[in-house]
């Protein structure tokens, strides 16, 4: 994550700033994004957030369709065997934890919720809901804002996953040690209703641009409002090179 420095809050104050001009920056280069017309079932996207940890788009996809073809509904994961759920989301990686975690997290859904529906949970105060979540056991603040912002259609809700939380901290605009701590620092400065847009946007920028290995800071639209030490004004692109920033691009409310 590079040379931590000290700063002074003034410059503190600067950094936290430069979110909104990251943001318009990042709107110039990737556009608004646009929401799929329908928004996935809660808990459907509660257990995809869960398959999605540490393993690529594709395969935690292809666990999902596994997993759905033989529970159509998930909360009939409550009365699953996690060694029958491990072997049809193998393809996702570290597989014995998460069957255990999703049947623990099926069965504690339905004794604290109830109901997980949209309407449900649409009537519990985000705060509020946010630490119900977390309350599940493997729960962290990722997956229960990433329920907010894709299932309940929640634009102030905004998930820290590793892309945001190393651009973030990159750029200066926070200075934390992890993506729970980045998202409890930055959490109450995205601007009200843009929690998606930037949300979308970062991971896009992350995927592309500033990558966890050699970020292309010589391509970068934010190379003036970056603080990372060691951002680098690497050799110019190569014919043909700018081509390959296109990327396949999933986000969880594919679902
Ligand atoms: S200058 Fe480099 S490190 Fe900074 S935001 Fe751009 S790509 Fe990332």
């Amino acid at each position: 994550m590079g040379k931590r420095v000290i700063r002074s809050n003034a410059k503190r104050v600067a950094a936290e700033k430069r979110l909104i001009p990251v943001a318009r920056r990042l709107r110039d280069l990737f556009g608004v994004p646009v929401r799929k017309r329908k928004l996935p079932d809660p808990l459907d996207l509660l257990i995809a957030t869960i398959l999605s940890q540490n393993t690529n788009d594709i395969n935690s996809h292809k666990a999902f369709v596994n997993l759905k073809s033989v529970y159509p509904d998930f909360i009939e994961l409550t009365d699953a065997n996690p060694r029958s759920i491990e072997k049809l989301i193998k393809v996702g990686g570290i597989a014995k934890k998460k069957s255990k975690t999703i049947v623990s997290v099926a069965t504690e859904v339905k004794k604290t919720f109830g109901r997980f529906d949209r309407k449900s949970l649409a009537s519990i105060p985000p705060d509020q809901l946010v630490d119900k979540l977390t309350g599940l056991d493997g729960v962290g603040y990722k997956t229960a804002s990433c329920v907010l912002l894709f299932a309940l259609g929640d634009d102030d809700a905004f998930p820290v996953d590793t892309h945001v939380h190393r651009i973030l901290n990159r750029i200066g605009i926070v200075h934390e040690s992890t993506p729970d701590k980045t998202y409890v620092t930055v959490r109450d400065k995205i601007p009200s209703g843009m929690g998606y847009e930037i949300h979308i946007n970062l991971i896009k920028f992350g995927r592309m641009i500033c990558t966890a290995q050699r970020p292309r800071c010589y391509d970068c639209t934010l190379y003036d409002l970056c603080d990372w030490d060691e951002k680098v004004e690497a050799p110019p692109l190569k014919t043909g090179e700018r081509n390959q920033l296109k990327v396949d691009f999933m986000t969880l409310e594919e679902v």
